[in-house]
């Protein structure tokens, strides 16, 4: 796939743009464009020379992307499925709370990691994202969601597993970050990733003060096996082990998501274990509500449940929050837009 515009860092269209006889500063004019004032065409680019911009245009398009539907929940989460030049969908979430919005996207068309509650793994995986075909979610969501106030917040937390797309995501998420482009503070950034263990080894070396975010699900390797395949090669002790290498090594605090299903992972015997793999570190956990899909029999814990589960792990020190269902009415959980249609 020739390399849109968007795949480009301010460096490479600089240096691109000094190769092919243009002024650099031009660089900087088509950054202004696209990021600042959210033109996702060149056509817009009026400060720059018509001749330029047909060049530029041939050279790097815009990333092929355009909005298939969008669906507005009645708590304000707005539901993005995105259509990319091969036919493949991609799933974006804008989640609007008191003082933030957070932006979940996805870096995978498809997920070859198959959890055995998520409907993004269902249909296997197809593609990796280019890093053009990341950020394109974040400034076309951003230009629809205009009127809901800014995006303050992005976790790659929709369709597909970061760290499979390691490259593709790492440059985004400078992309993200940098203050020519979408300026986003890196502490705003949340990677989540089921426990593809060289990834969490390769983010700790690269001084990037981006969240860490791990699906842990369960609480023992046989549980954790039945819902997420992923543990039967990267197992619990050594999920632990790199979390506890990267906490240690970037001083940063590694959430856990955990998700309550009625009758399996919120047991008295799941939080002894939860307990006995949390305690003594700098980390927090984060309970989710499991969301039903149709293809797979889990239900939802009760409030009782999740109340003395919860209870049972804060006596004892352990850091948790829960996370409110969003966008219950138009299936925001991910994977669920993406399938349906
Ligand atoms: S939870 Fe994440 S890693 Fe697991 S199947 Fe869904 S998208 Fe893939």
């Amino acid at each position: 796939m020739a390399p849109s515009i968007c795949d480009l860092t301010l460096a490479e269209l600089t240096a691109h743009l000094k190769a092919d006889g243009e002024p650099e500063y031009r660089a900087g004019q088509v950054f202004d464009w696209i990021y600042k004032k959210r033109s996702f065409a060149w056509e817009a680019m009026s400060s720059l020379p018509g001749a330029l911009r047909a060049k530029l245009s041939r050279q790097f398009p815009f990333p092929d992307m355009r909005q298939i539907e969008m669906h507005l929940s009645e708590d304000g989460t707005r539901k993005f499925l995105f259509g990319l030049c091969d036919g493949q969908r991609v799933e974006s979430v804008f989640i609007p709370a008191e003082k933030r919005a957070t932006l979940c996207i996805s870096s995978q068309a498809g997920c070859k990691f198959g959890c055995g509650f998520c409907a993004s793994g269902l249909g296997g995986w197809k593609r990796d994202l280019t890093p053009g075909e990341i950020i394109g979610q974040v400034l076309l969501a951003k230009k629809a969601c205009a009127d809901a106030g800014e995006v303050t917040h992005i976790v790659f937390m929709g369709v597909g597993e970061p760290f499979d797309n390691y490259d593709n995501v790492l440059k985004a998420v400078r992309l993200l970050n940098a203050p020519e482009a979408l300026h986003i503070a890196a502490r705003r950034i949340t990677i989540s990733t089921c426990g593809v263990l060289p990834g969490i080894e390769r983010l700790a070396g690269e001084g990037l003060q981006v969240e860490l975010s791990v699906s842990l699900h369960a609480s023992n390797d046989a549980l954790r096996s039945s819902l997420m395949p992923v543990n039967r090669k990267y197992p619990l002790a050594a999920l632990m082990k790199a979390c506890r290498a990267y906490a240690r090594k970037t001083d940063r605090q590694v959430t856990f998501e955990y998700i309550l299903i009625k009758g399996l992972t919120c047991t008295d015997k799941c939080a002894d274990e939860l307990y006995e793999i949390l305690r003594g570190w700098l980390c927090k956990i984060n309970f989710i509500a499991c969301n039903p899909v149709g293809e797979f029999p889990h239900k939802p814990s009760s409030r009782d449940e999740i109340g003395r589960f919860r209870a049972s792990l804060q006596e004892r020190g352990i850091v948790t929050t829960f996370r409110t269902p969003r966008g219950k009415d138009i299936a925001a959980a991910c994977g669920q837009l993406r399938n349906a249609v």
